[in-house]
């Protein structure tokens, strides 16, 4: 079926395009409504396979929804997401379901009637999507917003104590995030509740006013965020105590080259921004301590040297060298920061305490797999990688991302550049006052 797509052109006059268009949108939903009843069955089968391998009650269930991630490409949450989105359609809202397999719903907009009900009692859901008759044809010209009113509007009436419910559910999603913004700056968010979002804002913008009558030239815009720094950190210029890494090349940080440069937890940043970093802030008085570490890789592969270790846990420079070259989660599909160096092979079996042996992984990957059916072994590859075996056998292949100054990539152009390439690390620790940066 997917080779015959593959093959399939645009065909017939206008009319025909827009026929074409909507079968494969009904072809998309039909595909996401299957896919929910194969997560459902195999949750199912592999429930009942833990259970007879004698897995505790308490524990049954542990790395279904990786499974269905890797197989689906998508990180490990998302596959919790999309398998509980399963159970729902499959078990609860059956005429959604069946909406959503005739195309008269997307995989968005029954997401959306999924989550809108998520508050709800089985009972109440059932009722709730037996109001809706999505099936019907209800939502045959609705957008995203009237599905969802028309969602909310019949969760209120079944249950309207669910909205309380569900405000105190929201409340134990409350987090902070940073994600890349253009011009090497940065989204620092938090999700808060309401009072709490509204406390923060008002301590802030108090310090801004002060500030700002007291004759401080910078916007209030500026002096918030400053003071957000200042507060959290505990400093002024905030980065005193905390260590920032930063990996280039030898050539960006002593000759001025333009490859650019990592800034672990953030992502890449232009050369000339890092040069500047390194050197200090230069408009107030905090002073980095900037210390350079050598990293080497292989010439044409970019992979890093090998360091080697008896003990059981990875000492700090065997660490550090992990998570310089992992980055994140090396899990295929998996961003998240790294939160424990693992033992591919394990320990207790004779896997030893070597950068070939130890992967970066998140705390939910890291749990995954302990559970049963799931191993890894390194493998041989121009950078570091390990292959992941899931309990039906299949295989996932996860490659350490490419360093600054590493082909990626991996194409003829690059092959052939064959020059020893040394990358340096500086380590900076930021100090309110004292000795000029040293390098
Ligand atoms: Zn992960």
């Amino acid at each position: 079926m997917i080779r015959s797509l593959a093959a399939a052109r645009p065909s017939g006059d206008g009319a025909g395009m827009i026929d074409q268009l909507r079968d494969l949108e009904d072809l998309k939903s039909a595909a996401a409504a299957l896919q929910a009843r194969i997560a459902v069955a195999f949750d199912a089968e592999q429930r009942s396979d833990q259970s007879r391998a004698g897995v505790p009650a308490d524990q049954l269930g542990a790395g279904i929804a990786a499974q269905i991630a890797l197989a689906r490409r998508e990180s490990p949450p998302r596959g919790s997401r999309l398998l509980g989105l399963a159970k729902a359609l499959v078990t609860e809202m059956p005429r959604t379901l069946a909406a959503l397999e005739t195309g008269q719903l997307n995989e968005w907009r029954a997401t959306l009637l999924v989550k809108e009900t998520a508050c709800l009692s089985a009972a109440d859901r059932r009722a709730v999507d037996e109001e809706l008759a999505s099936d019907a044809g209800t939502f045959s010209s609705a957008g995203d917003r009237a599905v969802v009113a028309a969602a909310r509007a019949a969760a209120y009436r079944r249950d309207p104590r669910s909205v309380t419910e569900r405000a105190s559910h929201a409340a134990a999603e409350r987090h902070v995030s940073l994600r890349p913004a253009p011009d090497t700056m940065c989204y620092l968010t938090a999700l808060l509740p309401v009072a709490e979002g509204v406390a923060v804002h008002a301590a802030l913008t108090r310090q801004a006013d002060t500030l700002r009558s007291a004759g401080d030239p910078r916007s209030r815009g500026q002096l918030m965020a400053d003071a957000l720094v200042e507060r959290i950190t505990g400093t002024p210029g905030g980065i005193s105590g905390i260590e920032i890494q930063l990996i280039m090349t030898d050539r960006t940080l002593l000759q001025g080259d333009s490859e650019p440069a990592r800034l672990p937890g953030y992502g890449i940043v232009p050369s000339g921004w890092a040069r500047n970093l390194i050197k200090g802030p230069g408009t107030d008085d905090t002073e980095f301590h900037t210390f350079l570490r050598r990293l080497y890789t292989a010439p044409g592969t970019g992979d890093l040297v090998a360091m080697e270790s008896r003990a059981r846990l990875f000492p700090p420079g065997l660490r550090r060298f992990i998570q310089a070259r992992d980055n994140s989660c090396r899990t295929p599909f998996c961003d998240a920061p790294i939160r424990h160096l693992d033992h591919i092979l394990p320990w207790r079996t004779g896997g030893t305490t070597n950068q070939i042996n130890g992967a970066g992984l998140c705390e939910a990957c890291n749990h995954t797999k302990e559970a049963p059916g799931w191993s890894a072994h390194p493998r041989p590859g121009p950078r570091h990688s390990l292959e992941l075996t899931t309990p039906t056998g299949h295989s996932y292949h996860s490659t350490a991302p490419p360093l600054p100054g590493a082909p990626y990539p991996e194409t003829a152009a690059f092959r052939h550049r064959r020059e020893p390439r040394h990358l340096a690390k500086s380590l900076m620790r930021g100090r309110p006052r004292g000795a000029a940066a040293a390098a």
